[in-house]
């Protein structure tokens, strides 16, 4: 007997029938005498729908009542699958976040797991039951509901197993598995049969968009095995997602192509350049919770320099805002410029720690495309190049194929 934490996404229980479909799984599951936790998102679509009707109302939604309204896809999601498996004679109780008192911070529509409090669905699975936890939600210490962030409901059922020490955490969605870049832009993509976290995670912040990136840190952290797989298929295996010491010994040198087209860059040029500066430009920025992905400064010239980093699409307009009201005249640099119609695109691989020469041949391969490349990065697994979004297709496909990723004829 195995204890399972499943986690089913909006596209998996998109439709009553589909919800039928899960709870069949899950009763296969739970008559064959594993124990089962599930958890799942909201119909597909729903969130986006509860989010544009806050946006009628109010141009910027309150956080705290935004998350009172958006958690309630998920609450008609548990309730329906827990419908559904009675329906099949399997005990089934369905909780929301605050029910199990999934405790979090209070930061409101991107909130952190604190704590879970395990006995009641622990005494549930004991008694027989499948447990079902509604995603991406919690509440905070004054009984607020919270939700995680977007794709947080992948976090709420790593973060249960990690909890109740499952033996493995599954999400089920509509992909079979992580594949070595998006097929719907490079249909030879292939699936791979396992990843480390260390690339998953490069995977994901850089847009893979199976899992949420939190998901994956929570899992490393606490050593979940992570497996992501299709609830439309009977049979396979998925991707699994393992620490590198386990996996297998011929690892290629590189493992996917991930890109991201929700970013945008933001330049402060004419810096002074003096100590502190970079707190100056980026303090402020983070202090209003907005999260930085790239950063780079260049060498000073006649002690100035130019400052340049990445955010979220979502946050360009704030960040400027804040850039050129609170931190341009203060620090006194020249100007301050941006564009959010750019997109990232990186190759990962733990290989790369052990060859030299990927980041050239990437470079090489963009230029014989005519590709110009606006920003670089890179980390000890993965290089980054920001390009102008109209490219961003291109750039993948050329890479995918001239880092030999594509499915074996
Ligand atoms: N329903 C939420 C969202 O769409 C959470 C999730 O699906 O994981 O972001
Ligand atoms: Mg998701």
């Amino acid at each position: 007997m195995a204890f399972y934490v499943q986690k089913y996404g909006g596209t998996s229980v998109g439709s009553t029938e589909r919800i039928k479909n899960v709870a069949r799984r899950v009763a296969r599951f739970h008559n064959q005498g594993h124990q089962v936790i599930v958890v799942v998102s909201a119909m597909s679509g729903e969130t986006n729908r509860l989010i544009a009707l806050a946006h009628e109302v109010q141009e910027n939604p309150d956080p705290r009542e935004l998350d009172v309204m958006v958690s309630t896809g998920e609450q008609v999601s548990i309730a329906l699958l827990a419908m559904a498996l009675k329906e099949l004679n399997v005990k089934a109780r369905s909780y929301t976040g605050a029910q199990v008192r999934l405790l979090t911070d209070s930061a409101f529509t991107k909130a952190r797991i604190l704590d879970i409090e395990a006995d009641k669905i622990r005494a549930d699975l004991d008694n027989g039951h499948v447990v079902i936890v509604a995603g991406f939600q919690g509440v905070d210490e004054r009984g607020n509901i919270t939700t995680l962030g977007r794709g947080g409901s992948d976090t709420t059922g790593v973060a249960l197993a990690a909890a109740l020490k499952a033996d493995e955490c599954q999400i089920y969605t509509d992909v079979d598995g992580i594949y070595t870049t998006d097929p719907r832009v490079v249909p030879e993509a292939r699936r791979l049969t396992s990843i480390t976290f260390e690339e998953m995670l490069e995977m994901a912040s850089l847009g893979s968009k199976v899992l949420q990136i939190r998901s994956v840190e929570f899992a490393g952290k606490y050593r979940v095995k992570l497996r992501v797989l299709s609830s439309f298929e009977e049979q396979g295996e998925g991707t699994l997602i393992t620490f590198e010491e386990d996996g297998n010994m011929e690892q290629p040198v590189i493992s996917g192509i991930a890109f991201n087209r929700d970013e945008a860059k933001i330049t402060v040029l004419g810096v002074p350049d003096h100590p502190g500066i970079a707190y100056q430009i980026l303090g402020p920025v983070a202090d209003a919770n907005i999260d930085v992905d790239m950063i780079i400064q260049n060498v000073s010239h006649e002690d100035l320099t130019d400052f340049s980093f990445t955010v979220h699409r979502n946050d360009f307009k704030k960040t400027m805002n804040i850039i050129r009201e609170k931190i341009q005249p203060h620090i006194g640099a020249r100007d301050v410029i941006g564009g959010d119609r750019i997109a990232k695109v990186s190759v990962v691989g733990v290989g790369m720690r052990s060859h030299a020469g990927i980041a050239s041949k990437m470079f090489r391969v963009l230029a014989e495309e005519g590709i110009n490349i606006q920003m670089i990065a890179t980390s000890e697994i993965k290089v980054s190049v920001v390009v102008d979004e109209k490219y961003m297709e291109l750039a993948v496909r050329v890479l995918h194929k001239a880092f030999d990723l594509e499915q074996a004829l």
